[in-house]
């Protein structure tokens, strides 16, 4: 006969979400009775996210960040700027130096255990929840599942996902040919044909630099379109004699799609499965930050995961935004080129971190492009889902 072992809470994944959910219940001190597990499918002790994020002043994650800046540049095809990010700095964060830092937190911790083990499946009841793995069977009060599917959303129409999808190639080159204070936030400087592409250089030191292509659009594309353009990236800045010490891929989310409506009373859906990501970015460090924050602060035994919920009039904007850029794919060079043309970076940061008033989401409105987004919000007061053009 199986046994069971019996925590309190228990997380699937652990992964950005997880670690920072339970590094919030560590602080809290309120769980310091209880027993939490982590169980994740594989060991995750490589490199496999270079994690960025602006804050203002001194961060909880500065002694592993990798690096930061206080000026990034944008580009677009008929406009350049370099512009200072006070009071932000853009910061990185290796994943293999977060994972590291938080699990040996968590070794010391005495009340969670990691364990290396694949969920299969869970089964709610009134009191709780089982969860089966490949080897094991667990009983819990409460479940933080952070496994991302795309099944839900590939059967609607309501609210359009797009991708943050890219490869990104961490360089080597032996003269000293990078400019380690030039981030590229953005690049559109390069042939967009009809979608959303950029570049996003992330210089570590004058030999050394990560490049990646990115899109914003409904489609992946084949690994070769993006090394492709990576290289012609390279050649045209006449960097030829470069090697390729680190690789990173991707594909984030980016919709409005209510992710935790499929939360029930002890089981919630946290990260990229429950909506943590940022929808008209793909930047999901900081708001995990926030979400894990909220979420350990409402926590015990016996609250009821469906009131996790994050409907805020900045997702109503991120809804509007993923409308436009589902229909027109090709807007988002513009859409950033306006933004930037026209308002500081500290306030297009500010309101992407949704921390902006009111009055200073107006200057945002004002300096987009009109007409796509009022056409996008007369068709959502229609009731109209948005269908590419
Ligand atoms: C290469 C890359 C770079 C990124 N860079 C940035 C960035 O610069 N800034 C930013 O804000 N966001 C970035 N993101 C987006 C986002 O921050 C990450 O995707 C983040 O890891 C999402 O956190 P999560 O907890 O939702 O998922 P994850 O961190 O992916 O965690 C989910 C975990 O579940 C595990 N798992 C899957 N199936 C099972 C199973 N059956 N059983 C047990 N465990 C399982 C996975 O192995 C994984 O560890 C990046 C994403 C990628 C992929």
């Amino acid at each position: 006969m199986e046994t069971v072992s019996y925590y309190d809470y228990i997380f699937i994944g652990g992964g950005l979400s997880t670690l920072l959910t339970v590094d919030e219940m560590l602080k809290s001190k309120r769980f310091d009775q209880q027993r939490i597990l982590i169980l994740e499918a594989v060991s995750k002790n490589t490199n496999d996210r270079t994690w960025s994020f602006w804050e203002s002043g001194k961060g909880k994650f500065d002694k592993i960040a990798a690096q930061y800046w206080d000026h990034a540049i944008f580009a677009a095809a008929d406009f350049k700027t370099t512009v200072a990010l006070h009071p932000y700095k853009y910061k990185t964060v290796e994943s293999a130096a977060f994972y590291t830092s938080l699990k040996q937190k968590f070794e010391k911790s005495g009340i969670v255990t990691y364990k290396l083990e694949r969920y299969e499946n869970h089964n709610e009841s009134a009191n709780g929840v089982v969860v089966r793995t490949e080897t094991s069977v667990y009983n819990c009060k409460k479940l933080f599942v952070s496994v991302f599917h795309n099944q839900e959303t590939a059967h609607q129409t309501k609210y359009p996902m797009l991708w943050q999808h890219f490869i990104g190639w961490k360089i080597r080159t032996k003269e000293p040919l990078i400019d380690p204070n030039a981030l590229t936030f953005m690049d559109f400087d390069l042939p967009q044909d009809g979608n959303t592409r950029f570049m996003y250089v992330l210089p570590f030191s004058n030999t050394k630099a990560l490049f990646e292509f990115t899109y914003f659009s409904p489609e992946i594309v084949a690994d070769h379109v993006y090394t492709d353009a990576i290289k012609a990236y390279l050649n045209q800045r006449r960097i030829f004699d470069y090697e390729v010490y680190e690789t990173e891929q991707g594909a984030i989310p980016m919709s409005s799609y209510p992710f935790w409506n499929k939360n029930s009373k002890h089981v919630a859906y946290i990260g990229s499965a429950g909506g943590w990501t940022k929808a008209s970015t793909g930047f999901t460090f900081s708001s995990s930050r926030k979400k894990a924050k909220s979420l350990v602060k409402n926590l015990h035994s016996s609250f009821d995961l469906r009131k996790l919920r994050y409907f805020n009039r900045f997702w109503f904007y991120d809804l509007l935004f993923v409308d436009v850029l589902y229909r027109n794919n090709e807007l988002g060079s513009e859409v950033f080129a306006s933004l930037f043309k026209k308002l500081p970076a500290s306030l297009i940061l500010k309101f992407l971190d949704e921390e902006t008033r009111f009055t200073e989401e107006l200057r945002i409105f004002w300096a987009c492009p009109k007409r796509p987004f009022i056409t996008a919000l007369l068709r959502r007061l229609v009731g109209l889902s948005p269908r590419p053009l």
